[in-house]
């Protein structure tokens, strides 16, 4: 009886926090992302939540929020993205949880498509489609997003085939819920369909136009997938870039810079006949122990405080050889990893995160923010594939004009790079591009510098400025969203649906207007310490940590940047 109730404890403590919590009953809310900190480290504040669970109810809720002028927003029941993208406006405003309208799908095996819940979550959604022989083409990596959340901030995997690896490219029709006048009873339903223009900026929202409700996808039959991850030197990486997503269904390279290396990943389509069961089970997305995720933050923490650039090194070079020998948390038969190829079900191999359903509170996902386990930035920017032989150049100059520079990311997987298509999207890619994903240590304070963070900063202005990457919607640091409207041709296209769907800018927070160039001011802050988490870009010392050595200078290979530099001699 003891140890039953010790697991039930254990599995109710097991639940990563939910994204909404409030002080009493359903008003007087804060709402945190899945990693506890937003970027610039404020709280996020809202008066009210509802949990609708119908389309109805939905539409209830905006009309409350219409006929009480409140700032709205939708977030989900984890609420994954990185910047403050689920704020509603002010610190007054209504959010809309998703959570408990997640269960609804729908298929049409005649017109071969399924119709969500904009809250179902992406592992139930493929796992659904796969017990009727069905699989959806294109996801991300990562399961424990909903398909609202997915769209509105155009997550993909990797892919240049067909339509490409961006899940709104399948989307045929969006039920969305908006703003209306008192005599339409201050909320209507308007139904997008391929035929509607609109649904190039409702397929790729930042949840600014309205509620997504319901979401109609092409699905297909059935296939498996083949993988087979080769690991060489990065010598001719810069010529295999732009092509290697040719002819290779699913593709993408993981590039550990400090080590040289670079690991393909080949990735085909085979028919559901081919023999194989295998599972994509991605080590860093399975439940940790609890232990050795604190363990690892202490041991970055004590490599940070002195200084250890080759202890960085050695972690990273651990870490890549540990997923290495254990195929990246590929399993064959479901249990172990065997070798390669690894086949399996589409719906087994194009996404992954078992750590959020953890049976057990002593194993989570390493970044669950109530472990003080591992805490990190992350930059995430797609750069057009003509231009991407020439940042990988770039990328090797810097590596090469710094000494192990770039350890801190490769013990974090290493740089992550994957296929985007052109979309017809307004807010979606602008170009065929390769999205590179970098992770890297964020310090507990924003005060703290970092070790080597002259050499990521210098990295992510390349990205952005010299190559002109699109950030990722949901992820990465304020820095990356400088001018990244005036990167999207069709952006006018997209503010001018946003004035017809919701002319008063319910959907619209401060955020929002920010990254959209709707307003400048307070994108970037001229704080002390504000380029140390990216607030800023440094154009004085005081932008970093002088008390503490970090000096503002120029780049090394892109000077025009300009980063956080720590200087022994003159600390
Ligand atoms: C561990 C991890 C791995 C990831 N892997 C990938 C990856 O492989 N590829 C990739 O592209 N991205 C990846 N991401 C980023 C992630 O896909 C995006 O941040 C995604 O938007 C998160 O979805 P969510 O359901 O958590 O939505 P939230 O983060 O809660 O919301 C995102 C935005 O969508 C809006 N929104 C959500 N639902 C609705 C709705 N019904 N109506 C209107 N607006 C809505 C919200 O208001 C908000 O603006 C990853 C994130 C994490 C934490």
């Amino acid at each position: 009886m003891l140890t039953l109730s010790i697991v039930f404890f254990a599995d109710v403590l097991a639940l990563p926090p939910p994204a909404v919590t409030c002080r009493s009953g359903n008003s007087n809310c804060t709402i945190s992302g899945t990693y506890g900190t937003w970027p610039d480290r404020s709280t996020c504040k809202a008066a009210q939540v509802f949990y609708p669970a119908s389309e109805q109810q939905i539409v209830d809720a905006v009309a409350f929020g219409v006929r009480n002028n409140m700032k709205m927003k939708v977030v989900t029941r984890l609420s994954h993205s990185i910047p403050k993208l689920v704020c509603p406006g002010g610190d007054q405003g209504l959010v809309i949880s998703t959570k408990n309208y997640s269960s609804g799908i729908v298929i049409d095996r005649e017109a071969m498509t399924v119709t969500v819940d904009s809250g179902v979550e992406l592992r139930n959604f493929v796992d659904t489609l796969a017990s009727s022989q069905l699989a959806f083409p294109q996801s991300s990596y990562w399961s424990g997003v909903t398909i609202g959340g997915l769209l509105s901030t155009g997550a993909h995997g990797s892919s240049l085939r067909d339509l490409g690896s961006a899940v709104h490219e399948y989307v045929t029709s969006i039920r969305l819920v908006v703003p209306a006048s008192p005599a339409e009873g201050y909320a209507k339903v308007l139904t997008f369909t391929q035929a509607s223009e609109d649904l190039d900026a409702v397929k790729v929202s930042l949840g600014v136009l309205g509620v997504l409700s319901k979401i109609t996808l092409k699905v297909e039959p059935m296939f498996k997938r083949s993988v087979t991850n080769t690991m060489r030197s990065d010598s001719d990486l810069e010529d295999q870039v732009a092509t290697f997503a040719n002819g290779n269904d699913y593709g993408d390279i993981t590039w550990y810079p400090s080590m040289n290396q670079a690991v393909y990943r080949i990735d085909q389509r085979v028919p559901s006949i081919v023999p194989g069961n295998g599972v994509n089970d991605f080590i860093g997305f399975q439940p940790t122990a609890v232990l050795i995720s604190q363990a690892t933050r202490t041991t970055e923490r004590v490599f940070e405080f002195t200084r250890d650039t080759q202890g960085t090194c050695n972690r990273a070079r651990l870490q890549a050889f540990t997923l290495w020998t254990t195929g990246y948390g590929l399993k064959n038969n479901g249990v172990l990893f065997t070798g390669y190829p690894l086949i399996g079900n589409q719906n087994r191999i194009q996404t992954s995160g078992t750590c959020y359903n953890s049976s057990s509170s002593l194993f989570t996902c390493p970044w669950d923010p109530s472990i003080d386990g591992l805490f990190f930035h992350q930059t995430t920017i797609s750069i057009a594939l003509e231009r991407s032989r020439d940042f990988i150049l770039d990328v090797k100059r810097l590596r090469n004009a710094t000494s192990n520079g770039l350890c801190g990311p490769d013990g974090y997987s290493g740089f992550l790079m994957r296929y985007v298509k052109k979309s017809s999207a307004y807010l979606g890619k602008p170009e065929d591009s390769v999205d590179i994903d970098v992770t890297y240590y964020r310090a507990d304070d924003a005060n703290t510098p970092r070790l080597n963070e002259d050499v990521l900063e210098e990295l992510e202005q390349m990205a952005v400025f010299k190559y002109q990457g699109t950030p990722h919607w949901g992820k990465n640091r304020n820095v990356a969203f400088v001018n990244a409207s005036r990167k999207y041709p069709n952006l006018p296209k997209f503010l001018d649906a946003k004035k017809r769907l919701d002319p008063n800018a319910l959907f619209s927070s401060e955020w929002s207007d920010l990254v959209l160039g709707v307003t400048t001011a307070g994108l970037t802050s001229d704080k002390d310490h504000c380029a140390l988490e990216g607030l800023c870009i440094c154009s004085s010392d005081r932008h970093c940590a002088p008390e503490r050595g970090y000096f503002c200078r120029p780049g090394r290979v892109f000077q025009q940047a300009r980063v956080c530099r720590f200087e022994e001699r003159l600390v």
